[in-house]
Parts: structure tokens; sequence; C-alpha cells
């Protein structure tokens, strides 16, 4: 290795060290932490993140950056330069008076937001909103965009990707959805009362640790805990940990909510551990991320071999419960499709339209042709239109999501994205494993994974997410895998022409 690259790489490991502690103390802020520990734990976080941020856009980082530049001309190094490059050059063209404002703009908006939400009142939010979409755009300018502000902020998570790329791929998908959930939603409808009863947290949680073990999640290099909305971090490839939460009289909820949050893990473990304590080390893309945890979730989880498999576990585990329950009606109850108000709740076929909605609206903030005063009018419209649900508070309705609170603006399109690719995926693992639902009926996971590490995981951010979809594939994102996965299996389910 060159020298130049090895400079770079000291001068990076201890912020990326900084980051991984502040993640730590987010980790615990959501699993362990006493309320009272709130307003000490922000001062921590803003130290260690403040810290991290000033290091990182040092002129040093710059200085080191050029000197790597050609002396980096091969993989993984020269990806070390361009992916740090790139994050650099962003960080350094937002004003750091700019960054401590949306900081603290973001967490007056998040205690606002969750009052408003207590509250069901949307004007106690609204102010916050204002002021978020504001300096919103103050950031976009700064980082600047070719096309649209939009853009900016949707780069942040997905690099290599721009706004009119994703309207159109959601025309795409929109054209032959809507005619999808219309025709299920003339069919009669899949009873899913089977799932209701009573199922003990304990023996959910060693039920889906179990399947999950068996996917080959490493719990010497992980944990999970509960917490109020799950999720995943990764403080090392070595020290991955999940989070879900017990629903205890229905077996579903926990259950997917751990398979997604393993597909999340089983990425961030897989990831070359030589890439460890560099910008390199994580996931290219939240679509990419998301892409793994819908994979295990949909195409695995909710699929019929593997409940070929795992029913009779699932029924010795639960016998007064699911003690009679058969395959076809308990693989239907978990594909039931219905349109609802909550996202998170969604089916796999509706959520996309949860998704087009938050895209539409959250663009119209940041382009101005939306204000906050109209968004809960035209959120109702939306699921209306879209959903012929329309909610009848705002708490289940515009107030539902913590993202905007968060200034996330340009993160909700990346669900729709993942779930895509993750269907893109599957039609090329499905050509290179033809015995795949063979050896899942078979609660045989490691062909599936050798092929996830070998093409997805373990590049970390070396590839964007374009680039690696491409040399997984052999093609860009396209509506038409999952359109093909969705009419297939539900049209099968609804018994549709
Ligand atoms: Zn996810």
């Amino acid at each position: 290795m060159s020298a130049p690259v090895e400079d770079l790489r000291t001068h990076l490991a201890p912020i990326e060290d900084l980051k991984a502690a502040a993640a730590v103390l987010r980790w615990d802020q959501e699993t362990y932490m006493p309320d009272g520990g709130a307003e000490a734990r922000a001062q921590q976080l803003s130290t260690l993140q403040s810290t991290a941020h000033e290091r990182f856009v040092a002129d040093e980082t710059g200085t080191l950056l050029d000197r790597a530049a050609d002396a980096a001309p091969l993989d993984p190094d020269a990806a070390l330069v361009r992916v740090t490059r790139r994050d650099y050059e962003r960080a350094v063209r937002v004003p750091s008076s700019l960054v401590a404002e949306l900081s603290k703009a973001k967490s007056q908006a998040q205690q606002a937001w969750t009052r408003a939400r207590q509250h069901d009142d949307f004007s106690r939010f609204a102010p916050h909103l204002e002021r978020l979409v504001d300096l919103s755009l103050e950031k976009a300018e700064a980082i600047g965009y070719a096309d649209a502000p939009y853009d900016a902020l949707l780069t942040a998570y997905e690099p290599g990707r721009t706004t009119a790329e994703v309207a159109s791929l959601f025309d795409t998908l929109r054209d032959d959805l809507v005619p999808l959930v219309d025709a299920i939603g003339d069919a009669p409808p899949i009873d899913d009362s089977l799932l209701r009863g009573t199922y003990p947290q304990s023996d959910q949680r060693a039920f889906g640790r179990s399947v999950i073990a068996d996917f080959g999640y490493d719990f010497d290099r992980g944990r999970q805990d509960v917490s109020t909305h799950p999720f995943t971090m990764s403080f090392a490839p070595n020290d991955v940990r999940l989070t879900t939460r017990y629903d205890e009289d229905n077996v579903a909820s926990a259950l997917f909510s751990t398979i997604h949050e393993a597909g999340h893990g089983l990425y961030e473990q897989g990831i070359d551990p030589s890439l460890a304590r560099t910008p390199l080390g994580d996931g290219t893309a939240l679509s990419t991320h998301e892409s793994q945890a819908r994979l295990w979730e949909n195409h695995i989880g909710r699929s019929r071999p593997f409940w070929r498999h795992y029913l009779p576990a699932l029924r010795d585990r639960f016998p007064s419960a699911l003690g009679d329950a058969a395959l076809e009606p308990f693989y239907r109850a978990i594909n039931r499709v219905t349109p609802s108000l909550i996202r998170v709740e969604a089916d796999e076929v509706t959520y996309h339209l949860h998704v087009m909605l938050r895209f539409e609206l959250g663009r119209g903030l940041i382009d101005g042709t939306l204000s906050v005063n109209d968004l809960p009018e035209r959120w109702n419209d939306a699921m209306d239109t879209y959903l012929g649900v329309v909610p009848e508070t705002d708490a289940n309705g515009v107030l539902q999501d913590v993202h905007w609170s968060q200034g996330a603006f340009g993160y909700f399109p990346t669900y729709t994205l993942g779930t895509l690719t993750a269907a893109q995926l599957m039609e090329a693992i499905q050509d290179d494993l033809p015995s795949l639902s063979e050896q899942v009926a078979n609660g045989r996971f490691d062909p599936l994974l050798d092929w996830l590490r070998s093409h997805v995981h373990r590049h970390g951010r070396i590839l964007t997410a374009p680039d690696l979809l491409e040399r997984a594939t052999g093609a860009e994102l396209s509506a038409d895998p999952w359109l093909r996965y969705a009419e297939n299996k539900f049209g099968a389910l609804y018994d549709l022409a």
C-alpha cells in the first residue's frame, strides 16, 4: 500500500471511531438509557459528532486526499480516495453555522413532533417543519445540484441517483401497481385471524433468534434487544446490533421485524473487515441496505418454501394458538393485502403507495410547490386517491412518521428503491441458484448468504448502489422484476385473471 493512502487511512480511522462511539450512545439511548439521561446524552452526542465533523472537514483531510489521489490508481485504495473525497466535498460546502442551526432545529422539531402527535395537533409541529424546510433548502443550495434542490438531499442517502430518475421509476411502478391493488380490492379478502392469539414474548424471542441464526446472523458478533422502533446499528463489522418490539397478540409482527432487521445486520456483518475504520466500511446506500432487509423479509420470510420448513416448529412453540394451523391458510394470512393508514404496518403491495405519497409531498415542500400549512389536507387527499382510506386524525396521518422531524428529506423513496432492488437481485439469484426454493424448504440458507456476501455485502461503499446492481444483475434498476414478482405471487393468492 502506498504511503499517501496509508496517511489518509491513519487520519480517517479515529474519525470513524468517534462516529462509532456516537452510534453506541445512540443505541443505548434507544434501548436502555433511563429518560433522565436525555439531556446529558444530547450534549455527549453533540460533542462527539461535532468533534468528528471538525476533524473531517479540516484542511488536512483535503491535503491528504490530494496527495493520495495519484498514488491510488487501484481499488480499494482508489475507492477510499473517491468516496472520502465525495463525503469531504459535501461536508465542507455546508457552513458549520448551518450544521449547528440544523442540529438545534432538528432536536426542537422532534420534541414538537412528539407533542403534536400526542395531542393530535399539527399546528404545534408546523412552525418547526417550516424551519426545517428552509434550512434544508439552504443546505441544498450550499451543496449544489444539477436540476432540483431535492437532488442534493436525496444524494445524501443515494449517491449516484437523481430525483428525476426516482420519479420516472415511480411512474412506471404506479402504472401497474394501482390496477393490481384495485384488482386485489375487488377479490374476496384473505382471512388472517389465525395469526391472532396469545404469543408469550419469551417464546417469540427464542423463535426469532433461532430463525435468524439459521440465516447466518452471528450472535457472537451481534445481539438483539427491545426498542420502541426496530432498528439495526453497526459499530464495527464484528459488533452489529438489532432491535425489535413484541406484540403478544400477534405472532407476525415481531417475527417479520426480526427477519427484516437481520437482513440489515447480515449486510453489515458481511462487509469486508479490511474496510473497518474507514468511510468504506458501511452499507453503500439506504436502498441497498433496505434491499437486504426486504429480500429476507419478503422474498424468503413470506414465501411458501420457508414456511414449509418453519411452520411445524412455530406450531410446536405455540401449540395453543397455532396447534392446528395448516400451511396454506398460514401462508395466505401472512401475505394479506389491505389498504391501511399506517406505513409501517402496510403489506408489501400497498407499501409503495405510502412511499410515493411521501415522496411527492416531501418534494413539494422542498421545491416550494406545497406549503406546510396545506400539508395535512394534501396528505388526506393523497391517501384517498392512492389507498382509498382517509385518516380521522393527523396523528394517524401526516404526523405518523418521525423522518421529516429529523429533517430527513429524501429518505422515504429509498424504501421503495430498496424493495425494487431486492426483487431485481432475487431474479439474478434464482438464475444462479436454481435449487434455492428446495434449499429454503430444507432450512439451508448458506448458498443464498454466500451469493449476497460476494455480490453485495463485502463491497461496503466501494461500489455505488447503481454500480453494484449493474454488476450483480447486469441491468440498471427497474420496476419490472418487482412487478413480475408481485403479479405472480398476489395474482395466485387472490386468484386474479
Ligand atoms: Zn429497513
